[in-house]
């Protein structure tokens, strides 16, 4: 049966929701607020310039920032300064209207000094000497993490979506997906969005052998650091599959944590793990990179329903690398 999937370009938001946007936007203006956090330390757009998205979400423009025009004039300084805070939340306000969301996402809590000690609770599974296995963090923080695998579609509208709503995700590349156009992801990562490790040709590993399976990891742990820059500190095995080869084989590899997941999002709705069916701090989401061809919506319909749903339970995205 079809589904009805409308972008509702004019923008999702009801008159309460509006209420609570304004009253965020006269409180961050005062000063007593915080807007949203950039996804990295100074790697969003906001840190430079203010991203506005026009009606529809579809071509964002870049407002450069006035700077204070004469130096040592601390009162015109503060001023210019309110006034960058309150451009800032304005343009989140706008894209949270053009791209459709239901509700303001919520700001993530200042991160942990120190990512917390993982012990063996529900979502941890520890292994001595080897990398944990982490569906869900221990935190009391009303947070959950997005994360995004394998990289099959690179989809613009997706990057200038969580761009311009500093909404925060990791991406999980395997070579053989990603690799087409490895350009789009060190856009991502200049974004301020991490890139992990998925290996290299999406094997089912737990048929494979150690060195096998450590060919897979490293190889790709070495095509990232070439196409990115960086060697990745997490991995997730394909289909969440592993043994304790994978781990030995990881560890070997430098990988020092490997996240699973709590729930699955698709553009239409999120399957639960847990029978209670609703998010828990700490959950970590898994989504695709996947387009019109291989599920039923765009990657944007995807982050809306993402948001929207985190954005009811209560809890905002956080950066994963933060806690892990
Ligand atoms: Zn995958």
């Amino acid at each position: 049966m079809p589904h009805s999937y409308d972008y509702r370009p004019e923008g999702g938001l009801g008159p309460r929701a509006w209420t609570a946007a304004v009253l965020c936007l006269l409180a961050a203006a005062a000063g007593c607020g915080a807007p949203a956090r950039p996804a990295d330390g100074g790697a969003a757009p906001s840190s430079a310039a203010a991203t506005v998205v026009e009606e529809g979400g579809q071509r964002p423009a870049v407002v450069p920032i006035v700077r204070p025009g004469r130096a040592g004039q601390e009162e015109d300084g503060a001023v210019a300064a309110g006034a960058r805070r309150e451009e800032a939340v304005r343009s989140r306000l706008e894209a949270v209207r053009g791209w459709g969301l239901e509700a303001l996402p919520l700001s993530a809590p200042r991160p942990p000094q120190a990512r917390p000690e993982l012990t063996p609770v529900q979502g941890v599974s520890l292994h001595e000497g080897l990398p944990p296995v982490v569906a869900r963090v221990p935190t009391d923080d009303q947070v959950v993490f997005l994360t995004v695998d394998d990289g099959v579609e690179k989809d613009p509208q997706f990057a200038r979506m969580a761009g311009a709503l500093g909404v925060p995700f990791s991406a999980f590349l395997a070579d053989r997906m990603a690799r087409s156009d490895y350009a789009y992801f060190r856009e991502l990562a200049a974004q301020g969005h991490a890139v992990h490790n998925h290996t290299l040709t999406h094997p089912d590993l737990k048929l494979l052998g150690y060195e096998q399976q450590r060919q897979e990891i490293c190889g790709q742990q070495d095509q990232l650091e070439r196409e990115l820059g960086t060697r990745p500190r997490l991995f997730r095995p394909p289909y969440g599959e592993y043994d304790d080869t994978t781990l030995r084989a990881a560890g070997s590899c430098g990988i020092e944590a490997v996240p699973l997941w709590n729930e699955e999002a698709f553009p239409d709705h999120m399957e639960y793990r847990y029978a209670d069916q609703r998010l828990h701090p700490g959950d970590i989401i898994l989504t695709h990179f996947r387009g019109t061809d291989l599920w039923n919506g765009t990657m944007p319909q995807m982050l809306r329903e993402v948001l929207d749903t985190v954005t009811a339970q209560g809890f905002a995205l956080a950066r994963l690398e933060d806690y892990l």
